[in-house]
């Protein structure tokens, strides 16, 4: 592809373009070069009667003649030809680019040194439109859109906004305080207004949302719960606030497909914690965010998966409110849901589970604390979080509490991402099938008959590895495994 055009607006203010060419045209250029206060000086042997009317009442200057290249030895800053002769066309434009003059030729991109954009105009705003001049109607076509997306009331509050600008910084020096005013002033009621001819109401709304920005700079916290990797699972709600995030503070296992679809100029800030999860680490994210959020700032908390589900999301709300930190949440695709479905186990199914139990394997005092009786129940499926450091304690611990050691299990590693991996076996081989293919964290832990219908169901990535090998004949047998088989 060619270098693209670079955009341009021209402040054209008094300054003499030279127009070649005495038609309808013509008059339209010029028409719109008096529109932006330009000079236009006209070069023809005969003016239309619009193009004479203006000459007349002293508004555009007739240079009267043939093109002459001492046209453009004046003041000129830009020209226009303008003629329906492509070869007087062309000696303009080589005329101009002799003298290092921007030349425009009516409807031919290719001799242009500049190009007029299509163009939206609402007062003050200008949306210029251009395709390079290779496909001026998908232009006109995209200006077509634009129209009906921004009515004139836009036009009076770009109008508005600039009479105030002044006023504005001076009132809200900190550029994400003003940013987050104009964010609010686009969604609130000064457009409604405006379009509402009431030109006054409108003004003094915005002096008052700009006295209570500027009294109260609210900083606020959203904790937004990412999904598990794969960016596709954001909702539609985590995309806005991190669209609207001035400060992101992000854990580890938020991926950086996710990363990238927040606002580009945000403080992109890490506070991952390893496994060990440290509390020093947590005291330092709750310090990051009162920091952020008393600066005025819209912090997003950004967490893998759910931030109420082993995130820690609780602890953290209780600090801001503590704090007096307002706060919002936005819950995400936590691991279980992601994993299960993208390694095709579904968690509940009726013919092998009417319960879901979400367990951490990551206690805050050991493994021991667990309700080991009630996890070996059957007709239920078991997620393990952080599970992959403690797969030997889980399974003495299960087994011990009766559940039967042919129980299917499935590790899914990366879940929802390009790399994710799934390992299936049995109760009774457990860490002997994490260490076999080295799964490693993050992974998640399903336990129960249906961790057995990945081999089945599954979709995404590669196909489930088995470990040992003899389990995958075991599990051809019985695609769908009952409790009694197993036993
Ligand atoms: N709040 C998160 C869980 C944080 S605890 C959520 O709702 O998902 C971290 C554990 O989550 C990891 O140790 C792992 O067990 C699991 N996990 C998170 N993302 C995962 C992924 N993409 N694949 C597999 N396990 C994942």
């Amino acid at each position: 592809m060619d270098a693209p055009l670079f955009p341009l607006f021209a402040d054209l203010k008094g300054r003499a373009v030279l127009v070649v060419g005495g038609g309808s045209v013509a008059e339209r250029k010029t028409e719109a070069l008096l529109h932006a206060g330009a000079l236009p000086r006209v070069g023809a042997p005969q003016l239309s009667p619009g193009l004479q009317g203006l000459a007349d009442a002293g508004k555009v200057q007739w240079l009267q003649g043939s093109f002459d290249t001492r046209w453009l030895d004046a003041d000129i800053w830009l020209v226009i030809a303008a003629t329906d002769d492509a070869a007087i066309n062309r000696d303009v434009a080589a005329a101009a680019d002799a003298r290092r003059l921007f030349a425009n030729v009516v409807d031919d991109a290719q001799l242009s040194a500049f190009h007029v954009p299509a163009i939206v105009e609402r007062g003050p705003l200008q949306i210029a439109i251009s395709s390079g001049g290779g496909a001026p109607m998908v232009a006109r076509h995209v200006r077509r859109r634009i129209e009906s997306l921004f009515d004139q009331a836009w036009g009076q509050l770009a109008e508005l906004v600039s009479r105030k600008r002044g006023l504005i910084r001076e009132q809200l020096p900190d550029l994400a305080a003003r940013r987050r005013f104009f964010d609010r002033l686009v969604e609130g009621p000064v457009l409604d207004l405006l379009r509402r001819h009431q030109s006054v109401d409108a003004q003094c709304q915005l002096l008052q949302d700009l006295g209570s920005e500027a009294a109260t700079p609210s900083g606020s916290v959203v904790l937004v719960g990412a999904g598990s990797g794969d960016p596709g699972l954001l909702t539609l709600n985590a995309l806005r606030a991190l669209n609207q995030a001035d400060v992101i503070l992000h854990d580890r296992l938020v991926s950086a497909e996710v990363l990238q679809l927040a606002r580009r100029d945000a403080d992109y800030i890490e506070v991952g914690k390893s496994a060990q999860g440290h509390s020093t680490a947590q005291e330092h994210i709750h310090a990051l965010m009162l920091e952020h959020a008393r600066a005025g700032k819209r912090v997003v908390r950004l967490k893998g998966g759910d931030a109420f589900v082993f995130g820690r999301g609780g602890e953290e709300l209780q600090f801001l409110r503590g704090h007096g930190v307002p706060y919002e949440v936005v819950p995400g695709i936590t691991a279980a849901l992601a994993c299960a479905a993208y390694a095709g186990i579904p968690l509940t199914h009726r013919d092998h589970a009417q319960q879901l139990r979400l367990v951490t394997a990551h206690c805050k005092d050991s493994l021991d604390t667990l309700d080991w009786t009630t996890l070996a129940q059957p007709r239920q499926t078991l997620v393990f979080y952080m599970g992959v450091a403690a797969l030997a304690q889980i399974r003495t611990h299960l087994l011990d509490a009766g559940l039967p050691a042919a129980t299917p299990i499935a590790l899914v590693e990366n879940g929802s991402r390009s790399n994710q991996r799934v390992v299936s076996s049995q109760l009774r081989n457990l860490p002997e099938a994490a260490r076999q293919h080295q799964v490693q964290s993050p992974a998640l832990l399903i336990v129960g008959e249906v961790a057995a219908l990945t081999n089945e169901l599954h979709w995404f990535g590669d196909a489930p590895l088995l470990a040992p090998a003899t389990v995958s004949s075991l599990s051809a047998k019985t695609s769908s495994p009952t409790l009694a088989d197993a036993a």
